[in-house]
């Protein structure tokens, strides 16, 4: 008699399911241009040709941001009634706002039961992004990149222009017409610790405008080769690394040599690049200094918060090394031989690979080397 192999669960792993349902989601197979496809202008090129997509990339990250930010929409709507996940469109593209808080006046003009429990000041779009603490610091000090920014004005423009979309389950809204958005904001949520960071801005219709004529000129492009490559390319920036066109970005690539190779043809291309080179090392060269500098007058600061920055130190403790008598001492109680001549990395190994812990003890007057720490301050209350 034979049987079906059965799948055990210790060999599957449980990102298999995780990509499985992400490949589903209609994000992964739409071919119309959405908000969120507008972060690279030869993506979104790509995006709307329907080009094949080649690299599955490493999305782990992105959908552990996905379940979380899933979460925390679908709690806030249930415990506050906002308005998640709505759909705005028009012609030229459409997408799903996370959250959008309407003030009194509109409010008022909805059903009572989908009003929210506290109307906003003023009527909101409000974008969540997930964010890892490697670029936290970054995000308290610059707010949201250019790309997300586009994104959200696309959102609160179409939201101002045409309202949002008649479809089922959000016809009540649809009725509302055009919204007079006042304000974007941005909800930073840390993956890591949790921490919540907002940033707020005017709406300004200009700035929807130029997010607007951003996706347009992807659309009248002729051919996506001519559209601009915004990020650096496979190997110098994750967001190549991770694009599901990046086969078809840079084609051509001789065996072991990096992506970049491409865009160098001839001789011109070299001067040119060059002269940029030479250019980004003096650059390069002077702020190193500056960084130097500083690093010095602050060596004997003590750590704590100077205006919008915090200094930390780590490091500069006392150096251990192994502690030979103590060793001598582990190998006798074990029956072990002693080595005649002090071979020290030997007695570490044998110690290591027996498990045991290898005895060390502070070296004289050496501690480990000191570095300086600077991310921005918490913001006061
Ligand atoms: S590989 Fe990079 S530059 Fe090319 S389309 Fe993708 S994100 Fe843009």
């Amino acid at each position: 008699m034979t049987t079906a192999p059965v799948r055990d669960a210790r060999t599957v792993s449980i990102w298999d399911a995780a990509h499985a349902a992400d490949a589903r989601r209609p994000r992964s197979l739409q071919t119309r241009l959405g908000a969120s496809d507008t972060i690279c202008s030869r993506r979104a090129g790509y995006t709307l040709a329907g080009a094949e997509r080649s690299n599955e990339g490493d999305k782990r990250a992105a959908i552990l941001g996905t379940y979380i930010h899933r979460g925390l929409l679908e709690d806030a709507r249930r415990e506050y009634n906002w308005l998640v996940e709505r759909t705005v469109a028009d012609d030229l593209i459409r997408g799903h706002v996370d959250v959008v808080q309407l003030d009194a006046a509109t409010a008022s003009r909805l059903p009572k039961r989908h009003r929210p429990v506290e109307p906003a000041e003023v009527v909101t779009v409000e974008d969540v992004k997930t964010k890892s603490a490697r670029v936290w610091d970054r995000v308290l000090r610059y707010g949201p990149t250019a790309a997300e920014m586009r994104q959200v004005l696309l959102y609160a423009g179409l939201l101002s222009t045409v309202g949002f979309s008649d479809m089922p389950g959000q016809r009540y809204l649809h009725r509302l017409g055009p919204i007079d958005v006042q304000r974007i904001r941005f909800r930073f949520v840390c993956r890591d610790t949790g921490e919540e960071h907002i940033q707020e801005f005017p709406f300004d219709e200009w700035s929807s405008f130029e997010a607007r004529w951003w996706v347009e000129r992807v659309v009248d492009a002729e051919s996506v080769e001519e559209l601009r490559r915004d990020f650096d390319g496979p190997g110098l920036s994750p967001v190549c690394d991770n694009c599901p066109f990046v086969k078809h970005c840079w084609p051509g690539v001789a065996p072991g040599k990096p992506a970049q190779t491409i865009l160098v043809h001839d001789d011109a291309d070299r001067e040119k690049a060059l002269a940029v080179y030479v250019r980004a090392h003096e650059r390069y060269r002077v702020s190193s200094q500056v960084k130097k500098k500083v690093r010095a007058m602050l060596d004997d600061s003590p750590a704590g918060v100077y205006g919008e920055n915090k200094l930390g130190w780590s490091g500069g403790n006392d150096k251990e090394e192994p502690d030979v008598q103590a060793m001598v001492d582990m190998f006798e109680n074990a029956d072990l031989t002693v080595p005649m001549v002090p071979d020290v990395p030997g007695m570490v190994n044998t110690l290591r690979r027996a498990g045991m812990a290898v005895p060390l003890r502070k070296a004289a007057g050496q501690t480990t080397a000191r570095s300086i720490s600077v991310t921005r301050a918490p913001s006061r209350p």
